[in-house]
Parts: structure tokens; sequence; C-alpha cells
């Protein structure tokens, strides 16, 4: 969560952490399971033998014997469980949590050295600081400082907030000359993020001058293999191919390439560069409009190359080249796309930003975790295929048929979890004279406006299982403000009304309907959003949903899934008449409360021998009734065939 309060590039600012909190429905129901369940349970993996996150730190600061476990980032995925809990604790203020914190930062300062350093398994294994960038010190780095700065926003204290100090510190030193054997350094540099983020907490300009040294560095050296690039591809891969203002296309690791964008988003909040918001705006257009799925996810493979011929994993490919059962869709992608687009909203004040932002949310970050809040995924295809894997031989723990009780690489599960407690300083912008609403769902905003003065807005709804959205105006100053209310870009008919009567305002779906005016306490707007069942096609170069439909109502993307097929039909098997007609049904004992879509489909077997048969096979068509889920509550009833896209059977060529 950035803190905008006083960037001078940002037309929407962010809210103080904990001025916003959700009170009913969809998300209020998440963030309660979040401090609930996914963050204690996250809490017993991470402090006991399982997550080992504690314990790195315990045996690094020679309080326990012992091997370091996890992954080289293994310290930045327990710092962003840190960070999760913090936002917990700015919302029900819960003094135990901090306690436990407290106990945690003290081992952790045991840890660093005196001159800042800190990376448990580099320490524990006694491995030469900065030798090769595959051991993630500056994403460690980032959420450390992340992590730091959210922790001293909402409790005032240091003790976090001095370790992260101390360790910028000597980045600072090693960094800020530019010696030529670092200046490849950094592998998913959350560190830009991180020290932005520090500088707006501290004031400290170097930090600042940092953050635009690690983006500055990027294309300045030869593309060549040396002992500190050993251990993974180089090149486009790691967004050093090409200078970040001359980029054209998104390339590369998804995670990596988003966290990039999103640190240089928030240098080009303090800084204003021409350059680097114009290469940040080409980059958004091609992520977002010709590399992302209807889900919001990105990265279409596990493996693969960029278009400039380097080996990528995790990543990117060629525009509109969008597998489906093969997707990579990293949960940390997905949710990093949500905060590239973030910091977009706020330098731009546009609310395509923030439809993103849902999307994402709804559908393919929120698919990352169980409806138990306990199991994860970490790759998010759109289509499963029971057999399909046995063709392919990944061996790899992030990609799994079900959800998992723990992932050896833990990146995904507490990027997750943070981003669900942390929704809903997401859901409000403070504008110059007013605020934007940017997402929905049961609320109460209590903050100040940018002159000082209280205001306090409460948004009651059900969304987004219904389209009825109402919002009281509990305190406001006397002089006009302004409530810009977000209409998302497939809300065609959407209604706006204040205090009962339409008042001529301009509600255009994909932009900010904005209503001025002196407001008085008990003022309601009622916002009315068509939450029609909705076929979405592919762009015709989108070769994989060629003649192929999803299904979306509102935010939310839905999935058909083998539970609700019989025994005998896969997913393969099944087609959409072009005219069905989808009957929406609110059940509140399926996987923890949704609406389904039900309707008849049509359903032929086919032949899955050869590679190639004739279209003409004789088998017959039938047809079922079957019903449809929110893609994000799939994989809750065992393991599963799923698919997003259907191919369609016209019903009429009109
Ligand atoms: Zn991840």
């Amino acid at each position: 969560m950035i803190d905008t309060t006083n960037s001078p590039h940002v037309k929407l600012r962010s809210i103080p952490i904990g001025d916003c909190r959700w009170t009913e429905g969809f998300w209020a129901d998440k963030f309660q399971q979040c401090q609930d369940v996914m963050i204690p349970y996250m809490g017993s993996l991470l402090k006991g033998d399982i997550g080992h996150g504690l314990n790195n730190f315990k045996i690094a600061a020679g309080m326990m014997e012992g091997k370091h476990q996890g992954f080289a980032w293994h310290d930045g995925d327990f710092f962003k469980w840190m960070e999760a809990a913090v936002y917990v604790y700015s919302i029900n203020r819960d003094s135990s949590i901090l306690e436990e914190l407290d106990e945690i930062l003290e081992i952790v300062a045991k840890v660093q050295e005196d001159d800042g350093y800190l990376h448990t398994q580099i320490q524990i294994e006694n491995i030469g600081h900065f030798s090769n960038r595959k051991y993630h010190e500056m994403y460690n780095c980032g959420h450390l400082y992340t992590s730091a700065c959210v922790h001293h926003r909402v409790t005032g204290k240091r003790n976090f907030l001095d370790i992260a100090i101390k360790n910028a510190d000597l980045l600072y030193k090693l960094f800020q000359p530019r010696p030529k054997e670092l200046c490849r350094f950094g592998f998913n540099q959350s560190q830009i993020m991180g020290l932005v983020e520090l500088y707006r907490t501290t004031r400290d300009k170097r930090y600042l001058e940092l953050a635009e040294i690690f983006i500055n560095n990027r294309g300045q050296s030869e593309v060549v293999d040396d002992p500190s690039t050993e251990g993974y591809p180089i090149g486009d891969m790691v967004q050093e191919r090409v200078p970040l203002r001359e980029e054209t296309e998104a390339v590369g690791h998804a995670v990596l390439a988003l966290y990039y964008y999103a640190g240089a988003a928030d240098v080009f909040a303090e800084t204003g560069e021409k350059a680097l918001i114009d290469a940040l705006d080409r980059l958004w257009h091609n992520v977002c409009e010709q590399k992302m799925y209807v889900t919001g996810a990105v990265g279409q493979a596990h493996f693969g190359a960029s278009t400039r011929r380097d080996k990528i994993e995790e990543g990117f490919l060629d525009a509109y080249l969008m597998p489906m059962a093969t997707a990579y869709n990293e949960t940390c992608a997905n949710i990093a796309n949500a905060m590239f687009n973030f910091r977009l909203l706020g330098i731009h004040g546009q609310s395509k930003y923030a439809d993103i932002m849902e999307l994402v949310a709804m559908n393919s970050a929120l698919v990352g975790i169980g409806l138990g809040g306990k199991d994860y995924f970490y790759a998010n295809p759109l289509r499963l295929n029971r057999g399909q894997r046995d063709y392919q031989d990944h061996r790899d723990c992030t990609e799994s048929p079900i959800r998992e009780p723990y992932i050896e690489c833990f990146c995904c599960p507490p990027n997750l979890v943070r981003t669900i407690a942390k929704l809903s300083n997401w859901a409000y912008s403070l504008t110059d004279n007013g605020v934007a609403v940017n997402l929905f769902g049961g609320n109460r905003l209590e903050t100040k406006l940018t002159d000082g003065s209280d205001f306090t807005l409460t948004q009651q709804s059900a969304y987004p299982f219904e389209g009825a959205i109402r919002f009281t105006v509990e305190k406001c100053r006397q002089r006009p403000i302004e409530i810009l209310l977000r209409i998302p870009d497939w809300a065609d008919g959407a209604k706006l009304l204040v205090n009962g009567s339409p008042m001529g305002i301009n509600v255009e779906p994909g932009s900010f309907s904005k209503i001025e005016r002196s407001w008085e306490s008990g003022d309601t707007i009622e916002l009315n959003l068509p939450m029609d069942v909705t076929l979405m096609k592919g762009h015709p170069l989108i070769e994989e949903v060629r003649n192929q439909a999803a299904i979306k109502v509102g935010p939310l993307v839905y999935c058909l899934e083998s539970p609700d097929l019989p025994d005998d039909v896969r997913t393969l098997d099944v087609h959409l008449p072009s005219d069905i007609d989808l009957k929406k049904e609110s059940d509140p004992e399926l996987l923890g409360g949704i609406t389904t879509l039900s309707g008849e489909v049509l359903v032929r077997s086919e032949q899955r021998q050869q590679m190639y048969g004739r279209l003409h096979d004789g088998q017959p068509w039938r047809t079922i009734q079957t019903r449809f889920v929110p893609y994000f509550a799939w994989s809750n009833r065992g393991e599963a065939e799923m698919t997003v896209f259907l191919p369609i059977v016209w019903s009429q060529r009109t």
C-alpha cells in the first residue's frame, strides 16, 4: 500500500491505511476470513517447521541449529506475511498482533549485520554478498522496505523501519556509485517500489535517487553470461535487454516485469519524467490490451522465449498468443498487474485502471486461494483437461491440479493474503477536492480530505452478486466536494441517482462519473450497475479462443467445472449455444455462497485418439442442463476439469 499523499505527479492519492473497512458482503467476508484463518494459518506454517520462515532467522541469529530451508526469496515472503498482519491490525487494533511482530523483529534485528546486510540463506551458508543475483537479495530488501514502511505508518513504531533504513543505507553505499560489476544486479526488483516507499516515509532523497538508479542501470550492460547471472536466463527474462524508457513490449518473467514497471511508476509519481510514463503507458497497452487473459491474469507460459529470442520462464509470450490450459498466470503476476494498475490509476486518474484492479482481485488473484483459506494455487490456467499434463513433464512445484496447503516456492500465498488484507485501502482515492470510489462492496470510509476536513461515507451492497450500491454521506465539510464514481467498462445502462433524483449526471461506462455539490449528512447516492449475463469473445487474433466464448457477470468471470457435469461428459465435449439462456440462482450453501448460472448446453463426445479426425464423425448431439460457477471458486470440490472458454454453436447467423 503506497503513500502518495505528497507525491507531486498523481491525480488520485491513496487514503491512509485503515481509513476504509469492509462492513458487509463479499469483501467483508474475505477480510474476516483473512483475519481469522488465512493469516493465522499462514503464520503457523511460516513460524513452524513446514514454512520455516522464522526458523531461518533464528538459525541466522544463532538461536537455533539447522539449515536454511526454502528458496532464496523466502525472507521476502515472510515479510509479506508480516505486512498482511499489519493491515489486519490497522482494522482490528488487536495488540497481540503487534506483540508477535515485535518478537519476530527482535530476531530479525539480531540477524542484521553491522553494515545493514540481511539475507538469511546467504548468512547461514556463508555465500558472498551480492555475488549472484539469483539469490534475490533485492527482492527480499524490497519487501523488507515496503513491509517496514507500512508497519511504521500504521503503528508509529520504528523497530521495523530502522532495520529497513540500515539495509537501504548499505544498498545506497554499494549501488549509488554504479560500479560496473553490480550494474546488472537485482533479479525480481521489488526494491524499486520499496525504496520509493522508504523515501516517502523518511523523506530521505537518497532512496528515491537509488530507485531511479536501479531503473537506469537496465539496458546498460552487455547481455552475456557471467558468474553473477548464473542460475537463470538472462536478457529479457530480467528486463535487462532494453532500457525501460525505450521499451515497447512487455517481455520476460511476468512478475519481474510488472514489479519493475510498478516501481518505475512510483518513481514517476515523484519525478514526473515524461519519458518514463510514456514507456509505462506503452507497456500497459501491451500488457493489458494484448497479453492479458479475460480474468486479468498475465504470464502466458511457464517456459518460452521472448520475441527477441531470450529464454524466459513464467512470463510473457507474443501479443495475442494466449494458451488456456498451459497458461502460467502466476498468482503474483496477476497481483503485480493489479499493483501496476493501482499506480497508474493514481497517476492518470482514469477508471480503466481500477476496472483491471477489480478484475484481477475477483478472478485471477482470488482463485489463488481455496475457499477454506488454507490452500493455494501458484499457476492459474483458464482450462484444465484431465490427462493433459501427462503429456508435459514440468516436474515443478508450482503447477498442480488442485490447490496445495503449502508450496515450497512460497511467493504467491503471502502476496495474495496481504492483498486481501489491504484491499479496502484500494477502494477509495482522494482527489484534490473530494474522493473517488474505485471498488464496490459494503464498507465505511472515515478519512480526511486533502484540506484536512473530516469525511465519512458508507457503502451498502451485495456486489458483485447484485448491482445495487447505496452510498450515504455521513460527514462532510460545508463547501462543495466532488465524489467520483467508477462506472465499470462493462456497465452499459448504469444508473445513478442522488437523493433519489437523476440530477443530469453523465454516466459513461469506462469513466468516473463526477458529482460535485454541497453534501449534507444523510445524502444518498444510488448506483445501479447492470449485472447481466454476458458472453465474451476474444480478439480474432487470439487463435486459442476462436469461435469460443467466456461468461461474465459484472466483474466475475464464470467457468464450467466437471462436478457440474454428468460422469460421462468431459468439459471438452461441452458447447455453448450462442443464444443460451442462463438463469442466475443464488445458492448460499454452495462454495461459500455464490450465484450460479444455469442453462442448457450442447454436448457431443469429442474423439481423443488421433491427432486429427473427420469433422463428420457420426457423434450425436445432445442437450444437458448444467451450471456455471465463478472462476475464483473452482477446484473446491476435489480434483476437477474446468474451462473458462467454450466453443460456440451459433443458433442463427444474424
Ligand atoms: Zn508468486
